[in-house]
Order: C-alpha cells, then structure tokens, then sequence
C-alpha cells in the first residue's frame, strides 16, 4: 500500500470475493461484481459477486435442505457447542487477517479490531455455544387432568440483514445464536464491508459447520436484502441498519409469508451529566461515547446535555480533548479516528454539520474534513441546539456531538426522551436516587450509569420507539431464533 504502515501490520491480500452457498464460493448468476472501497484513500480493494434475488432463492434453498434434511439441527447440543467453539478458535487464529478486513473496508481501526471487535465475535460465538446444550421448554400446570409442557424448537431458516459499521460484532451477533439454535441461515453483509463475512464463511467450513447451515450473499440492499425480507422460505429476518430501511424489511415480511421481524435500528442516545460526576471521567466518556468508531455506532452519545453547575468547566475539557483527538490512517496504532465508511457517508455527515450551522446551533469545534484524500471529518462539537434541530434529531452516525446545559434533572428527562429513537442513554451521577429515576424515566432499552458502552455477551441490545425491537446479545437473542410449541396429553386416558 506504500503508507508506511507495513511496520504495524500486514496488509492481507483478499481471498473470498464471491458468493458463499451451500459450502461454496460460487459466482453470482448474473456474473455482476461490486467495488468495495477502501475509506482511506477512495480506491478499490476487490470486485466482490453481486447476489440478487435469483442467487437469495439458491442461498434459500441451500439452507432450507440443511434446516430440513441436514445434520445441524438435528445434532444434540453439545455436539454444536463443539464445532461452535473450534469457529470461535479460527477466529482467534486470524484476527490479524480478519482485523485488517475491516479497517480496509470499514476504515475502522485496526488495533481496536484486533484487540476487541475480532476477539469479541469469538466471545460471542463462546457465549452461545454455552448455551446450545441448554435449550429447553418448561413442564406447565394445567388446571384440569392433562400433562403439556413446551418445547423450544429452531424457527427454521433465518436471513440476517446486517449493516457495515461493525462488521465482525453484527455478524456475530446474528450467526452465533442462531447456530445455537439449531437453525440455518442466510447473511447478507453490507455492501460497503462484505470481505470479513466472506472469511468467517470459510472459517465457519473449516470447523466443520455442515454445507448450507451459513450461507452468505454479498450484493445490494434493495435488491439482495430486499430478496430476504420478502422470501416466502425465510421464517425470520433479524435486521440491523437504519429505521428507514427497517421499516421495508417490516413492510415486505408482513406482506410476504409474515416471518417473524426483528429490528435493531437507528439511535439518538442521550447522555446526562450531573453536577456531582467527576469532571474529567464524564469529558472523557461523553468524548468516547460520540467518536468511538467515528461516531458509526448506533448507540452513539450524540446529545449529551450537561447541568449547569459544572458546564462551563467539562466544555473546556471536552473540546481541549477532542483537539487532541489523532485522526489519521486507522492502521496506525496512535490513530484514535479513521475515515467514514464511505463517501456517501462522509458526505451526509458534513451536510448535517451545515444544516447545524444554518440551524443557529454553535459550532464549538471541528465541522470540517480533514486531509486531501480519504472520508476524514474532523470531531465535531455543537453546543446550543434544540431538539428540534436535525441535528439533534436524525442519527448522523458520524463524529458530531450535540451538547447542551441543563438546569434540574426533570428538564434533563424531558429533553432526553424529545427523540423518536430510544436505544441507549448513559446518566453521570453519585446520587443513586438520581441514576435510580433517570433510568426508570428514560425510554430506552440500555442505560448506562457511570460508563459508556459497557455491553457484554450477556447483556441484550435491544430498542425502545423506533429503534426496534428483539434484542441483539443475551439469552434473549437466542429466543429470537427459537418458537414454542405446547404438547398436551391427557394424564389418566380421559381426552376431555
Ligand atoms: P445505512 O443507511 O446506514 O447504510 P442501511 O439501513 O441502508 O444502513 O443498511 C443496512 C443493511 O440493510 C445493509 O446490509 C443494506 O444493504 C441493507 N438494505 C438496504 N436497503 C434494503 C432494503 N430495501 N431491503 C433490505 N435490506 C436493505
């Protein structure tokens, strides 16, 4: 690549570029190829297999023979849980290979990928693979002289829409449950970052994951995802991505065979501050909370309000910080920033900051690209909005932080839940009866109290208003991926 960078690591070639069906790499039928980009410079990594809609129908049918004839769903537990774990193995193998996959795709940064986003996807594959042996319904009290119990059986064939600012996390966020389950599925990865999915199909072959159990169609939104949502032999969709979009994965469901939806969507988190809170310990999270990953995180903190008392001094620390802030090469391991994802990203994010510009809001700092070449934007912090400005109210998904004061922690409630997204919020305080009414009063599905981002396996995702709904992580996300069945039999021969 000629960077420089070739000290801190090597920058792979790419291996998997086409259709992964049925325990193959294949072409797609059209024989059509997408350009995946590389954020840091604007040029092409690899040409990678366009799927459309006769290719999903392939991929379908791959994993509807393996859900309905194949071994995996019909293997004890245990024995998923085995090759589960030698997957999550491979992954730790690679996870210099598949770390440098999404900092060549997604502009992501290549020592976090490699100390956390791969190692995680091995975790998450771990955690479910923990509870493949442990799947099962419940004995029920009838009132009258019968036996019934529930079984928790696989939901069949699953497609998986996911979206491309965390490649590695979403694909195994929807796989490793739905392997737990028993099920098989479909992956459409997101066209911007299609390159690790494509890795972790041919680690998921070489642990032995039977043919057709994963199967993964690189190609566009409309017309692959499309494809998934509006199947007739699909029997759930788990979608992570914008609420516009998920609102059409909804739509073509219902209007389909009515598979079962779930929908991790867009966000606008609040995170409060108190006057109590640590001054440099809540410059510091609200500063990680909006530029973590770019800001290209839905639960990012892009409203942070800040009450009164302690305003004047956390904003100073906050933008001394965020000056500090090293954007550059996401390979370079000093870099605290890489480029958008895309162009088209870089470009609605800059429009965002003009319309916050004309809106009245202050522009405290950043507001500008940076560098000659590549989707670099410089952290943004605005300061005075209201929330009905749109950039208070739309998800940027990029580096700009909305800040505001606040007087009493009734303003700081109302104006946090002045939103129509309800994924997380994070609340700054000492005071347990103000963390304990914050979080109660806060419509939403995650809420952090003195930390930021704190997720883990066991913990689900999962959004209140039009950030969705079915939980990403936990046992519930296994659920997703699992139906009840009630059996009934009379106790003593009597059928009625
Ligand atoms: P963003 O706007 O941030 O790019 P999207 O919600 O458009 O996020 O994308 C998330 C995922 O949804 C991607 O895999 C994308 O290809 C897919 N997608 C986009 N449009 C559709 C659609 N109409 N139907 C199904 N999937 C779609």
């Amino acid at each position: 690549m000629g960077s420089g960078l070739e000290s801190f690591v090597k920058i792979p070639t790419i291996k998997f570029t086409k259709l992964f069906i049925n325990g193959e790499f294949v072409d797609s039928i059209s024989g059509k190829t997408l350009e995946t980009i590389d954020p840091r410079t604007g040029e092409v990594i690899a040409r990678v297999a366009v799927g459309d809609k006769e290719d999903v129908d392939l991929a379908v049918k791959a994993a509807r023979h393996a859900f309905d004839s194949g071994p995996w769903p019909r293997y004890s537990g245990s024995a998923r849980a085995r090759i589960m774990m030698k997957f999550a193995d491979l992954i730790d193998q690679n996870v210099e290979e598949l770390a440098a996959l999404d900092t060549l795709d997604g502009g992501k940064l290549f020592s976090m990928g490699k100390a956390a986003d791969i190692p995680r996807a091995a975790s998450i594959l771990r955690y479910y693979a923990g509870a493949a042996d442990k799947i099962h319904g419940e004995v029920l009290k009838m009132s009258r002289e019968f036996h019934a119990y529930t079984l928790r059986e696989p939901i069949g064939v699953v497609g998986h829409i996911i979206p491309w600012n965390i490649p590695s996390g979403s694909f195994s966020m929807k796989v490793s449950p739905t392997l737990a389950a028993g099920c098989t599925m479909v992956v459409k990865p997101a066209e911007q970052t299609p390159l690790s999915a494509l890795y972790y199909a041919h680690l998921a072959k070489l642990a032995g994951i039977p043919d057709g159990v994963i199967n993964v169609v690189t190609g566009f939104g409309p017309t692959a995802g499309a494809a998934i949502s509006s199947h007739m032999d699909i029997d759930a969709v788990s979608f992570t991505g914008s609420t516009e979009v998920g609102r059409k994965v909804m739509q073509a469901a219902a209007t389909s065979n009515l598979k079962v939806v779930s929908l991790e969507l867009g966000g606008k988190s609040p995170l409060i501050i108190f006057d109590d809170a640590d001054i440099d310990i809540a410059a510091e999270l609200a500063l990680r909370g909006i530029l973590h990953n770019k800001g290209e995180v839905c639960v990012a903190s892009s409203r942070v309000y800040v009450q009164e008392g302690i305003y004047d001094e956390l904003v100073k620390k906050l933008v001394a910080k965020t000056k500090a802030w090293v954007v550059g090469d996401p390979f370079d391991p000093k870099v605290q920033q890489g480029p958008q994802v895309d162009k088209k990203q870089f470009e609605k994010i800059l429009s965002y900051i003009e319309h916050g510009k004309r809106e009245g809001a202050t522009l405290l700092t950043g507001g500008k690209p940076l560098g000659g070449k590549g989707y670099y934007i410089a952290p943004t912090i605005f300061t005075d909005f209201k929330e009905e400005m749109l950039i208070a109210k739309d998800e940027i998904f990029g580096p700009v932080m909305a800040l505001a004061k606040f007087k009493t922690i009734d303003e700081a409630i109302e104006r946090a839940n002045k939103t129509r997204y309800g994924l997380a919020a994070g609340i700054m305080t000492k005071d347990l009866n103000v963390a304990n009414t914050v979080s109660r009063s806060i419509r939403a599905g995650t809420i952090w109290i003195n930390c930021y981002f704190a997720f883990d396996n066991d913990c689900p995702v999962v959004g209140y208003k039009t950030s969705g709904f079915g939980s990403d992580l936990g046992l519930e996300a296994l659920y997703k991926y699992l139906k009840v069945k009630s059996v009934v039999t009379p106790l003593y021969n009597t059928p009625w």
